[in-house]
Order: C-alpha cells, then sequence, then structure tokens
C-alpha cells in the first residue's frame, strides 16, 4: 500500500493526511490580509479580498457553476466538511465568499450569507426561523413585501405575524405570545423613517427568548451596526447603499453566531437564494467606495433637509439629522451618521406631491435607494401599495408622504431642482 508522499503510512492515518493535503491546497491561493484591526474604511478595500496565484489586484469572477475535486477522498471531504474546498455555486463560490467574508468583518459579525437579493435574504431568514404555530413581531412601517410575503405566503403555512410600532417597546412586550420566535425590526424604517432602539429591543428578545432580526438597509454598516448592540441577525438589500450604483440587485445576512448562520445557509441554499459570481464582483465593487459615497449622501441630504424644513411649501419633513425629528437624539444614540433618506409632505396633500414628483428634471421617478444618483417616489402609490389602506395609517404611510432618496450630484443641482419643482407644485 503506497500513497504519496508517505509510501509506508499506517493505515489509520491516510484520511489525516489526504485532509491536511487539500486543506493546504486548497487555502494556499485564498490567504486573506488580515484587516480585523484596521479602519472601517480599509475593511471596504481589503477585508473579503483573497491572493489568487496570479496576483490579481481584485477578486477575479469564478464564472463556475462547478468545481473540481482533486480525487474521490478530496470530494467526501468537501460534502463531510473535512474539507473547506469548493463544490457548486449554489453552495459557495470564491466571489461569492469574498463578499461574504468583507460583509462578515463590516457587521462584526460570524458570518456572511449572500442571496440574490434583499428578499431572498429576509425569506431564508423567515424560512429558517419560523414554522407553523410560530409567530413573528415586525416593524409596522418595514419594506412592503417584508410584511407582504408573510401575511399573504408565510400565513398559508400557518406562520402568524404583527406588525406594530416597534419604537414602543412596551407595545412590543404587549404583543409577544407564547409562540413569538422573531422580533423584525427596520430601523431607520421605510418610508416613516421612524428609529427603533436597537440596544432596548435586544433587551426585549433576551427576556422573551426570541431572535432579533435587524434590518440596516437604511443606515449601513458604516453608521449603525445592530450585531454590536444586541441583534442575532443583520440583513440588508445590497441593491441599495452597500452596491450603490442602481445596477445590481441582492441581499446578504450576517449572524452574530454559527447556530443561525448555520440554519439560514441550509435555507438559502436548499432554496436556491444564492447571489451569482458576476453580481458579487460588481457588488464588491461598489462596496469599495461605500464610505466615500455615504458620506457625500449624507452630507447633501442634511442641506436638502435644511432646505426643505423652511420651504414654505412643505407641510412636514421627517429626517433625523434634523433637531425636529422626534428621536433626533436616538438617531444620535445608535448611528454614527443620519443616512439619506428624507420623507415630507407637501402643503396641497397628494396633488402637490404628485406635482412635485412630475416637474423635477434631475431625481430621478424611480424607486430603491441608496445610489449615486438623487430619487423620488410616491410610497403609499408606489412602494407601499400592496398594503391596505388601514395598515398604511397605521404605519404612518400617510398619502402626502413623499420619499427622497439624495444622492452624491453636486448639492446646488439637487437644491434647485427641488425648488423649481416646488414652485410649479
Ligand atoms: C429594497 C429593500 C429591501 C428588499 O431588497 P431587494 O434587493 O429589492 O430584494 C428590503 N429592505 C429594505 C429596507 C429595502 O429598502
Amino acid at each position: 500500500m503506497g500513497i504519496f508522499p508517505f509510501p509506508a503510512l499506517p493505515r489509520f492515518l491516510i484520511p489525516v493526511v489526504l485532509m491536511v493535503r487539500h486543506r493546504f491546497f486548497f487555502t494556499k491561493y485564498r490567504k486573506r490580509m488580515n484587516t480585523k484591526n484596521m479602519g472601517f474604511d480599509t475593511k471596504l478595500i481589503h477585508s473579503g479580498a483573497f491572493e489568487d496565484q496570479f496576483g490579481s489586484a481584485t477578486v477575479p469572477i469564478y464564472q463556475s457553476s462547478t468545481f473540481k475535486f482533486k480525487d474521490a477522498q478530496h470530494g467526501a471531504d468537501c460534502f463531510s466538511g473535512a474539507s473547506d474546498g469548493f463544490i457548486y455555486t449554489r453552495i459557495a463560490n470564491p466571489t461569492i465568499k469574498a463578499f461574504e467574508d468583507s460583509m462578515a468583518e463590516l457587521e462584526n459579525g460570524y458570518k456572511g450569507i449572500a442571496t440574490s437579493s434583499g428578499m431572498a435574504a429576509i425569506t431564508s431568514i423567515y424560512m429558517a426561523l419560523l414554522g407553523a404555530g410560530a409567530h413573528i413581531v415586525g416593524t409596522a412601517s418595514v419594506y412592503g413585501p417584508a410584511r407582504g410575503v408573510l401575511e399573504k405566503d408565510f400565513s398559508r403555512f400557518g406562520v402568524e405575524a404583527d406588525f406594530i410600532n416597534t419604537a414602543d417597546i412596551d407595545l412590543i412586550k404587549a404583543t409577544i405570545k407564547p409562540n413569538t420566535k422573531v422580533l423584525y425590526v427596520e430601523t431607520p424604517a421605510n418610508p416613516t423613517m421612524e428609529l427603533s432602539d436597537l440596544a432596548a429591543c435586544a433587551a426585549v428578545a433576551r427576556e422573551y427568548n426570541l431572535v432579533l432580526v435587524v434590518d440596516n438597509t437604511f443606515a449601513t454598516p458604516y453608521l449603525q451596526n445592530p450585531l454590536d448592540l444586541g441583534a442575532d441577525v443583520v440583513l440588508h438589500s445590497v441593491t441599495k447603499y452597500i452596491n450603490g450604483h442602481a445596477d445590481i440587485v441582492g441581499g446578504v445576512v450576517v449572524t452574530k453566531e454559527k447556530e443561525l448562520y448555520d440554519k439560514i445557509r441550509h435555507c438559502m441554499v436548499y432554496m436556491g437564494c444564492n447571489m451569482d459570481p458576476h453580481q458579487a464582483y460588481m457588488i464588491i465593487r461598489g462596496l469599495k467606495t461605500m464610505a466615500l459615497r455615504v458620506e457625500r449622501n449624507q452630507e447633501n441630504a442634511m442641506k436638502v433637509a435644511q432646505f426643505l424644513e423652511k420651504h414654505p411649501k412643505i407641510a412636514w419633513i421627517k429626517y433625523p439629522g434634523l433637531e425636529s425629528f422626534p428621536q433626533y437624539e436616538l438617531a444620535k444614540k445608535q448611528m454614527t451618521g443620519f443616512g439619506s433618506m428624507i420623507s415630507f409632505g407637501v402643503a396641497g396633500g397628494l396633488e402637490s406631491g404628485r406635482a412635485l414628483m412630475n416637474n423635477v428634471h434631475l431625481a430621478l421617478l424611480a424607486v430603491s435607494l441608496g445610489g449615486v444618483e438623487t430619487l423620488i417616489q410616491h410610497p403609499a402609490s408606489m412602494t407601499h401599495a400592496a398594503v391596505s389602506r388601514e395598515d398604511k395609517e397605521k404605519a404612518g404611510i400617510t398619502d402626502d408622504l413623499v420619499r427622497l432618496s439624495v444622492g452624491i450630484e453636486n448639492i446646488e443641482d439637487i437644491i434647485n431642482d427641488l425648488a423649481q419643482a416646488l414652485e410649479k407644485s
């Protein structure tokens, strides 16, 4: 019996040697820079990247559905987990893994799970944490489909959901039932900008043994780190600030611990919610400039908010960076910046808001958010159209609410555009 490189190896040592050999072979070209103690901006650029055999400066697109095993034993080791080699892209892929590793580091979590979209991240989490007879409590003004999929689809499998104002901690406690498993919080919430106190929500989750899931899309890991405040799971629609260029749809989940990671990854893989390598490559490219973009986004947003607040045609405005914002103190406590989402109402209500949206030239009349371009939309008839009138009212999504995602264009151009459109509304 002979096996390279030890001709007379005792039989019981063969698997050990194979494992070590495979591990060496497959990690040799996957050395990562250690950015653990470096700044956030450095992590954005270097954290997930690994060295390949050509010394590529960027993570290449591994456009391969499947990966060759070195031999039968290695294939078996990959499946058993004894080797961390790649198997099949729905399960894992080097380009996608680079993005996941980066996100885990940026959110101070255990590991990341990249998904085809933000909704795929959300449904993978629901699938992993809920089942027949389970109950979830969520923020009333969450991203519309995050609520709709529970009320219309998961309800068919016996999952119960209550959407309430999660800024009210006593109301959360009063809504929790014996079968409640998950507290699902979006802060700042879409589109009301209402904040929920994450540390207080985490305390409730501990007390009632719930999993606290936070949609951190509006804030980004640059401005808010829910896992540090006690959340168990954080998710993003990568489509927004993380990719930032309005050219890709994607999502990601990061968990604090291994157990939840394993459960959610299992559902992602088995339901086929995986990201694609090309998508991951584009997102990694966008991610590198996220800090710069978000800084400019929010600097512009503050100036736009100040302009709108003083404008005679604006009836009301919600921006966490304004001192008039009811939860301004909470924003300062749990976020390191105020972001670039603004909601407001034009005096004259819905018709005036419509006129504003029809008369802007620079801002694009489009849904989505968090890109380099300024976007304007009307949640009641667009992103939240599927939410019933009654639920919209309860969630504070009024008919006159106009949502603005402030881009990184020249600030004077953004303000001039809004000013001329407000003249006509
Ligand atoms: C856009 C969005 C989602 C959904 O993400 P997709 O990438 O569109 O699937 C979820 N949550 C928030 C807060 C969002 O803005």
